[in-house]
């Protein structure tokens, strides 16, 4: 590029060195929308996460008050020279939208906020103002508050009882739309005593506290629960908080009951550890509330009507037919907030998220929908010269539905913004003003420039991008014929439309169809609950700070024995839980500062810079290296450590390592942390675990996340060996060497929401594209070359 260093024009990067980068520089032309591409690990998201958007945001924080500064966390400087010509950035990410279930699709977007104001200004019967049709705010709440009067010339302040909330919660399920049940018998054997483990709650073991305090309290600990009296029983189950002393300590004690109501069941689901959830689920049911209707709103906020219809049932309507409903609305003197109102729905539908209803949980949003639904809220704004980053934003979406998101990303351009966006697709390459090539592999072999100019200079280039931008997919000669069939009859989750489908078994099936056809409901709703059946997806790991890829994957038991045996000494001291990590960080090697409402931030530990572990277990070695030497290296160096011919041959390590080095995650080093990953990231690392175990069948929701076009490759080359290997491999996809590879297609339609739900064609590929009689047959007709 010949640009002018003008920072009127430009972003210039200078001495990038976050993470794998190699000291590089760069100049991004500014109101311009520029691709990163490049192999996983390359370095794309050190690059624009790590730097670019990172120090725009450190920037932004340093600009408030230093007593405002006092309360922030102060964010470490990317490790960057120079950095010029930057605006304020927005990053749009795949995030889920959170643990919160209070909030829903509608609250997340503004489009409640829109629609509570229509409500109080025309609904009849009149109610009263915007929140009273809001389900967060409860309707009336008597408060002391002090009022401060004038009176005489004297200042007086005196109490006052007063309502404050106007709102519009539903008082029986507080707003949450469910109330639930708890089944008792799941709580306790009664046959046992409480000392034999009767609880079966997870959390109350008799050893420690909760067994003084049961007695403290006067339970029988040495009964059988069934021989409790009805005054023992209600104690134990439905206690309110009681204060008891302890062996000299002030505890509390509260019934079993309304504690699971508090620390389990106000939890996102996703969010709570496997087997308190295997807990909730088997315990607890959840029936929605028979005063709301699961509308989670009082009887005067549904009562209050626009054209016969409540607030309620528009939130429930999908958003497409909303968005019909308020274009019909004719209301002179309200023209205004009704067009805001309809351009915010047509976004939607725009986006591709036309078929969620407003009242959909936030929380069940899938990443690609969540980063979708976060775009809206920025499409509709004013903002200009703000540098908007995306994570690949066509995650989730058929090949149809990329256009429109092309579309929009031009759009947030046209009103003079910088866009960064990370991408495979070459749908979406294809529209940037300038892209960035990083590689030219991935880790300590990434990190570099390998190209800046225009796409179609990148399409020329020498790089593997560049070979890879034009594929055309080929359609295998034979598919494999299958060995028996995963029958589903009459599926209704959600839009199924009363499927009947056979999966074949002993085959790669490919589930395709546009976003929100059905694809997740058919696979998810139809096997989650077999145990035969092996999910891996993107979802979080659960674990604690200090896990890593080597303590997920068992990795680490084995090397620590290793280095035990080595140096004659104890493998917990290789353990950075144990008496051998750092004691400053506990062996995190990060401190982290919690703070409160604002997020926790992280800064590298000063005592062991970040190497976790005490010096003196340091100085024990393997080979030449110590522990944290190890935890360092990446999976494929470290493969070759304890590889048969290696410095030190580790059979049980190396099995594990060439697993992730299969999956595609050779790049990733054995202690980088597990929140560090991407969700495309931990799905391939879920998956090298199972890997090992003897699954029959796994289910793969779009295991391309994440990975560049040559990487996918190798990916079809290990599903190929899973298949091979006697294991049957469901794979819901939009990428189309995936669909091509397949032996069986299902694909869902022919639309989304209400318009999906069925399925539209089953079959091999070669069909598939033969009758093009499909959305997806006829994308993927056009790129079988
Ligand atoms: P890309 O976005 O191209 O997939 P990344 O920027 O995520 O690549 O990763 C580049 C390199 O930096 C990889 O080797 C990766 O393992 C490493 N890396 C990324 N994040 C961290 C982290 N938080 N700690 C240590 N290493 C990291
Ligand atoms: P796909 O996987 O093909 O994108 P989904 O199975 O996620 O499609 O969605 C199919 C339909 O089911 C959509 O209308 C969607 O809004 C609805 N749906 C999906 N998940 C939920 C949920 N947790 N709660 C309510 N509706 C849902
Ligand atoms: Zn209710
Ligand atoms: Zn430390």
């Amino acid at each position: 590029m010949t640009h002018v260093a003008d920072s009127h024009d430009l972003i210039r990067v200078q001495g990038a060195r976050e993470n794998n980068l190699k000291d590089i520089g760069l100049d991004i032309p500014k109101r311009r929308l520029t691709v990163f591409t490049g192999v996983s690990g390359s370095g794309k998201s050190s690059l624009v996460f790590g730097t670019i958007a990172a120090e725009s945001r450190r920037m932004i924080d340093e600009t408030y008050s230093a007593f405002l500064q006092g309360f922030m966390p102060s964010l470490a400087r990317p490790d960057v020279d120079n950095l010029e010509g930057l605006t304020t950035a927005i990053i749009v990410d795949q995030e889920r939208m959170g643990a919160n279930p209070r909030s829903t699709v509608g609250t997340a977007t503004d489009a409640n906020a829109m629609l509570r104001i229509l409500y109080s200004r025309l609904g009849q019967p009149h109610v009263g103002p915007p929140t009273a049709f809001s389900f967060n705010v409860p309707t009336r709440k008597a408060s002391g508050m002090m009022s401060t009067e004038k009176s005489g010339g004297r200042v007086e302040k005196k109490a006052v009882k007063q309502a404050v909330y106007l709102g519009g919660m539903c008082a029986r399920c507080e707003g949450m739309g469910q109330v639930s049940d708890i089944d008792l018998t799941a709580l306790y054997d009664e046959s046992k005593s409480l000392r034999e483990g009767a609880l079966t709650v997870p959390g109350y073991s008799m050893d420690g506290w909760y067994g003084r305090l049961f007695e403290g309290m006067g339970l029988p600990m040495d009964k059988p629960i069934a021989t409790f009296t009805k005054k023992q029983l209600e104690t134990m189950l439905w206690s309110e908080p009681t204060k008891i002393k302890v062996e000299g300590i002030n505890l509390t004690f509260e019934g079993i009951i309304p504690k699971i109501q508090k620390s389990m069941l106000s939890k996102d689901h996703e969010a709570m550890q496997p087997h308190v959830r295997r807990f909730v689920e088997r315990a607890v049911t959840f029936q929605i509330c028979p005063e709301c209707e699961g509308t989670r709103l009082t009887p005067e906020a549904r009562s209050s009507t626009v054209n016969g219809k409540s607030i309620a049932d528009l939130c429930r309507m999908q958003i497409n037919d909303l968005a019909q409903w308020v274009r019909d609305l004719d209301e002179p003197g309200f023209e205004p907030l009704l067009k805001g109102l309809r351009h915010l729905l047509d976004s939607f539908t725009e986006i591709g998220l036309g078929y969620l209803s407003l009242d959909r949980p936030a929380g069940t949003l899938s990443g690609g929908e969540a980063q979708r639904a976060k775009m809206i809220r920025h499409l509709g704004s004013s903002l200009t010269d703000v540098t908007y980053v995306f994570d690949e934003p066509t995650i989730g979406l058929h090949p149809h539905d990329i256009a429109r998101m092309n579309d929009l990303l031009l759009r947030l351009r046209d009103k003079g913004n910088t866009v960064l966006v990370v991408e495979h697709k070459p749908e979406t390459i294809a529209i940037a003003d300038h892209a960035v090539d990083l590689g030219p592999l991935a880790g300590s072999k990434g990190g570099e420039v390998n190209f800046e100019g225009s796409v179609e200079e990148l399409r020329s280039s020498d790089t593997l991008t560049g070979r890879h931008l034009d594929d055309r997919v080929r359609l295998k000669e034979t598919v494999r014929g299958s060995t028996d069939a995963l029958e589903i009859r009459g599926a209704d989750t959600h839009n199924l439309r009363d499927v009947d489908v056979d999966i074949p078994l002993g085959v790669l099936t490919v589930v395709t169809g546009v976003a929100g056809s059905g694809k997740s409901s058919l696979v998810h709703g139809a096997l989650d609950h077999r145990d035969d059946i092996v999910i891996v997806d993107q979802a979080a790991i659960k674990g604690s700070r200090r896990s890593n890829p080597a303590t997920y994957t068992g990795l680490l038991e084995p090397v620590r024995k290793a280095f035990a045996k080595a140096n004659d000494v104890k493998p917990a001291l290789f353990s950075s839980n144990s008496q051998g990590a750092c004691p400053t960080c506990n062996g995190a090697g990060v401190i982290f500062t919690e703070l409160g409402v604002m997020a926790t931030v992280e800064s590298p530990c000063e005592d062991c810079e970040g190497r976790r572990f005490q010096d003196a277990v340091l100085e024990f070695e393997l080979a030449g290296k110590n522990i944290a030497d190890v935890l360092e290296l990446s999976m494929s160096e470290a493969e070759a450590f304890f590889a048969k011919d290696g410095p030190t041959s580790l059979p049980a390590a190396h099995t594990i390592l060439t697993r992730l080095v299969d999956v595609g995650l050779g790049y990733l080093t054995l202690g980088q942390p597990l929140t560090a990953l991407s969700g495309g990231e931990r799905q391939r690392l879920k998956l090298a675990v199972r890997m090992g175990e003897k699954g029959e069948v796994y289910v793969l929701d779009e295991p391309t996340t994440g990975l560049h076009l040559a990487d996918v490759e190798n990916l079809l080359g290990l599903l190929d060996r899973l298949v091979d290997s006697g294991t049957s491999v469901i794979v819901i996809e939009h990428h189309q060497a995936v669909m091509a590879h397949a032996d069986w297609i299902i694909d869902l339609g022919p639309g989304a929401g209400h318009d999906g739900g069925r399925v539209v064609f089953e079959g091999t590929p070669r069909q598939l594209v033969e009758d093009r009689a499909t959305l997806t047959g006829e994308h993927l007709a056009d790129y079988v070359g």
